[in-house]
């Protein structure tokens, strides 16, 4: 494969100013609308590069937008930089060794999400300047995916609204379009107002928040088995109500996570779970009031971009790592079991790979089966306001768990930036294929109208909800 796509040059042209951006927010991992550092290294980054900056995007003093281009089909490149907690671990050592006991990691990859997708709208502004091209790139810095659930304000706040088309990827096990499939979510708070009393004086006189709880949840045990298949509730604790059992706990409250196959479907069973609050409440003579803490929506797929975006893989053809990459990912699936392996490949809808395969070495085509494990993500609701295409590429050994330390462990390693640097080339090249061909840009609308025709979009925030935004720590 010779490397002679402008596009692909544009991309190699910066590679390395960008791996850079991806090591560095990798050194400094910040977690939910924290992210200060790893916004102000992409925000240098984008005025390096030439790009018209917007900072505090939608009021989030952490998200940015770079734009680039005059006129023209407006094209968003979504990327993000934000950690998990507890991830702390050493890169390039294939086993648990954190730099910091109990600080956060880069568990999801999001150093190489956000850097790859700022690699591939360079690449875009370059070639729209030396063709002369009436287009605009538009960069979009993502807080607080893991949680915040940022990108729903930022559709909200209409940032998306004179967009034509969104590009984004993830960091993977293996190498494919996105098959649009995830699930629409909501955390909704559940809390219970009771009476305090003496628990063994004057217990009649007492009425359990707690208890309360507790029925909320044996109640949704039983909607369990009469829920669509893939839906899910997943809950924590709040507030337990204290931690004197003598007391009858006054107030409780439990976070419920209700997650469904898509907008529709998720509203209609948050309506079973509060008649479950509901009933709990009446049962212990409690008081309840709930408060959506987050909500994202299902991804909606785009056929003509998915294959605009399968044709610019097959071109580029598989990753090419080399043998010292594949003993690193050898040696950290030391440390993994043969069902991760084997859940890993299911997820992509391929058989498991044969036991030698320590880094993806194949584009899987489009259209295998969907092998299950779904998540969420709030680019899900960016594919409700515009039409959007997500690349999943390699960056880690085949059987890696996302959200793990073996995650972070291969972060900064040169296959990682290998993976990053075809992410931004399959991104970069889906744009300028898409600006080239109106006729993408119109069918890829027309399917997306016709979807939103059918289920209309309704936000999962309610209107007061706002983005539970950190201030600035002092320096
Ligand atoms: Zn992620």
């Amino acid at each position: 494969m010779q490397n002679t796509d402008v596009i692909w040059e544009n991309v190699d042209r910066h590679k390395s100013d960008l791996i850079g951006l991806s090591d560095r927010v990798f050194d400094i991992p910040e977690t939910l609308y924290n992210e200060y550092k790893s916004v102000a290294e992409h925000t240098a980054i984008l005025k390096e590069k030439g790009f018209r900056i917007t900072e505090n995007a939608a009021g989030i003093p952490t998200a940015v937008l770079g734009e680039a281009g005059d006129e023209g089909p407006v094209i968003a490149i979504l990327g993000e930089f934000d950690a998990l907690p507890y991830l702390s671990q050493e890169p390039g050592v294939a086993e648990p060794s954190p730099i910091e006991a109990g600080g956060n990691g880069h568990g999801c990859g999001h150093n190489l999400l956000g850097a790859a997708a700022l690699l591939a709208a360079t690449a875009v502004k370059d070639w729209l300047d030396e063709a002369g091209i009436k287009a605009r790139v538009r960069y979009y810095g993502c807080p607080a995916e893991e949680g915040g659930a940022a990108k729903v304000y930022m559709v909200r706040d209409g940032l998306f609204d004179d967009v034509d088309i969104a590009i984004s990827w993830h960091p993977s096990t293996f190498t494919a379009v996105n098959r649009a499939v995830s699930l629409a979510n909501t955390r909704i708070d559940f809390t219970f107002h009771g009476k305090a009393a003496h628990a063994a004086a004057a217990p009649e006189l007492g009425r359990s928040a707690l208890d309360a709880v507790e029925l909320m949840n044996v109640g949704i045990n039983y909607m369990r088995e009469h829920m669509p298949d893939g839906a899910r509730v997943h809950y924590a604790y709040l507030d337990a109500g204290g931690a004197a059992p003598n007391v009858v706990p006054h107030k409780a409250t439990v976070r419920q996570l209700v997650r469904a196959k898509d907008l529709p479907e998720l509203r209609s069973l948050v309506e079973r779970v509060k008649k479950i609050a509901e009933g709990a409440a009446l049962m212990t003579e409690t008081r309840m009031e709930s408060k959506v803490y987050s909500g994202v929506s299902n991804l909606v797929g785009n056929r003509a971009l998915e294959e605009a975006m399968q044709t610019e893989m097959d071109r580029l053809g598989p990753i090419a790592f080399d043998d010292a990459d594949r003993a690193f990912a050898h040696e950290i699936q030391k440390t993994l079991t043969k069902d991760d392996i084997a859940v890993s490949f299911r997820r992509c809808g391929m058989p498991p790979p044969d036991e030698g395969m320590a880094l993806c070495d194949f584009v899987a085509p489009l259209d295998l089966p969907n092998g299950g494990g779904n998540g969420s993500t709030d680019v899900g609701d960016v594919s409700w306001a515009v039409p959007t295409v997500q690349a999943r590429i390699t960056t880690c050994a085949v059987g890696t768990v996302f959200h793990t330390w073996q995650t972070v462990a291969q972060g900064k390693v040169p296959a990682a930036h290998k993976g990053m640097v075809y992410a931004a080339k399959v991104m970069a090249a889906t744009a300028k294929r898409v600006i080239e061909d109106p006729a993408l840009i119109a069918n890829a609308k027309a399917q997306h109208a016709a979807y939103l025709a059918k289920t209309p979009y309704v936000c999962p925030l309610p209107e007061g909800v706002r983005p539970p935004l950190v201030a600035r720590a002092a320096e």
